[in-house]
């Protein structure tokens, strides 16, 4: 571990994010030792604290936290490294103070000072903090590198993505850049790296010669709840699908990198993005569903005829050599039945059935299914003779529980390794500039397909309960090309809505 001196900037400290994550991240971090020795944290905000005042916000915030309350003492040796500038983004003179303030802090110290500013403030912003980090020479490598961590989302679409990625690119070099989906720092999302690429037996079978089809659910029981402003003018595409969703599929799809190095694994991250097929106005329209729970419209914040969708379900198609034609169905909403987010892997059936099949056995293909949460794990379903007379099958779960197969270790937040990595300037798990402008170009015919009033007819925005699976227009969607939704982790009892 580097002993070099080190600030994490926090810009926006005092936010939604840095007291529910990047504060308790930092601190279970400095508790396991897994910082940088004497790593300071400066959070940088509007609100006029002092550095005590902020960290007793801090900590009457978020002692419930990361296991704080309990360590009271780690608690006051970690808040004596942070400290708090007040100032505003849009003022370069803040930046100025900021500055004056990180170099008093690094006098007395020879050589090195890094800093990893993290941008935790609202994305309107994000391109004027990158200007005026840099207009305060806050950027300058002269003595320890400079890293920032954006927040997404990245952009609303590929033509502001795109100039956000100029805006910052003048100021930082990519290598500099760690555009962060906390979704890749989840411990089950990385072990979908390890699943398919250390272990020998599902290489040879993880094709369109024997997958069938692949489905990715990501569902929330929770509503909007006071998010409503912000999410009426974003949706569930912008939100969900162009991002988490497409992250997974990719790496469900991705081809495997000679070296498990950051820039090796995001090529081939990026390949199977350029291999989504982009279908012509009407196929698209008919290869997506769009729901918005009843109750939406009355939600704070939310225009009393809005038309965002809370809920998407779609199909997608790689065309390469692995996946062609094999259908990925992707979906996520909020207000669900359930929270959970899922990979179902479903295999082709055999080619000839011998046996005869008991009533619980509800297919005769095999499915795997990586529990992505809850129930973190790995489930394979097969099936087995049932004991007595006759061939009677009964469809049966193989299942591996990170909690029961790690009872000592729990599974870290996904800030903690993503903080971690940027720390050590490990950019794997941060999504590099020309992931980001394709994952747009994919999303962004849909959105704009739906947006045109022409599309009401041909792809409605269906009502669904808040408590369901969603609108049952996403069950036709695989019907139709004979299949159903399958739920494979959890506790569910039911396929489908
Ligand atoms: P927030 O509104 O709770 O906090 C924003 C912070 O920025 C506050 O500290 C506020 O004082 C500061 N701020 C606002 N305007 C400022 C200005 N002009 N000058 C200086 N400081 C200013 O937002 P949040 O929920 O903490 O989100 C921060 C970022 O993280 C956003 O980009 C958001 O999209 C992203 N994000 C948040 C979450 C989450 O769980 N909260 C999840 C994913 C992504």
């Amino acid at each position: 571990m580097t002993e070099e001196s080190t600030t994490v900037v926090i810009l926006g400290g005092t936010g939604d994010l840095a007291l529910r994550k990047l504060v308790p991240a930092l601190f279970t971090l400095a508790c396991k030792g897994h910082l940088p020795q004497g790593l300071r944290v400066v959070a940088f905000a509007r609100r006029d604290y002092s550095d005590d005042r902020y960290r007793e916000y801090m900590w009457n915030g978020a002692r419930e936290i990361g296991g704080l309350a309990a360590r009271r003492d780690e608690w006051e040796m970690f808040a004596g490294n942070m400290y708090y500038v007040s100032g505003d983004i849009d003022d370069p003179h803040s930046f100025d103070r900021l500055k004056h303030r990180l170099d008093g802090l690094d006098k007395g110290e020879d050589g090195t000072s890094n800093r990893l500013y993290y941008l935790s403030v609202a994305p309107r912003l994000f391109e004027t903090a990158v200007k005026n980090i840099a207009a305060a020479g806050l950027a300058n490598e002269d003595n320890g590198w400079r890293r920032a961590v954006i927040e997404k989302p990245f952009g609303h679409d590929l033509e502001s993505a795109q100039k956000l990625n100029r805006a910052v690119q003048e100021v930082f070099d990519e290598h500099q850049v760690y555009r962060i989906d906390h979704y890749l720092g989840k411990e089950t999302v990385q072990n979908l790296l390890v699943f398919r690429f250390a272990n020998a037996i599902f290489e040879p079978i993880w094709n369109r010669n024997y997958i069938d089809n692949v489905q990715i659910t990501v569902a929330e029981s929770v509503s909007v709840g006071d998010r409503g402003g912000y999410y009426d003018q974003s949706g569930v595409v912008r939100d969900m699908v162009q991002n988490h969703l497409l992250q997974l599929l990719t790496l469900v799809a991705m081809e495997p990198p000679n070296v498990a190095d950051s820039e090796s694994l995001r090529n081939k991250k990026v390949e199977v993005m350029q291999a989504i097929r982009r279908p012509d106005r009407g196929e698209l329209l008919r290869s997506a569903v769009r729901g918005q729970y009843e109750g939406y419209l009355g939600e704070d914040g939310v225009g009393e005829d809005s038309m965002t969708p809370t809920y998407a379900a779609m199909r997608l198609f790689v065309d390469n050599w692995r996946w062609r034609d094999v259908p990925f169905y992707l979906r996520t909403g909020k207000a669900m039945a359930d929270k959970v987010s899922e990979i179902v892997i479903q295999f082709q059936k055999p080619p000839h059935s011998l046996f005869q099949r008991g009533p619980t056995v509800d297919m005769s293909s095999n499915v795997l299914g990586i529990c992505l949460q809850p129930d973190e794990g790995v489930h394979m379903k097969f099936q087995v003779k049932v004991p007595g007379q006759g061939m009677e099958m009964e469809t049966m779960d193989m299942a591996f529980h990170y909690d029961s197969g790690f009872q000592e270790e729990s599974i870290p937040e996904a800030y903690e390794r993503l903080l971690q990595d940027a720390l050590a300037g490990d950019a794997s798990l941060f999504i590099r500039k020309d992931h980001i402008e394709e994952a747009w170009k994919i999303v962004d015919p849909l959105l704009e397909a739906w947006s045109d009033e022409r599309s009401t007819a041909d792809a409605p925005l269906h009502a669904y309960r808040p408590g369901s699976w969603g609108p049952t227009a996403a069950d036709d969607l695989l019907s139709r090309d004979g299949r159903t939704w399958q739920h494979v982790c959890g506790s569910h009892e039911a396929n489908g809505a």
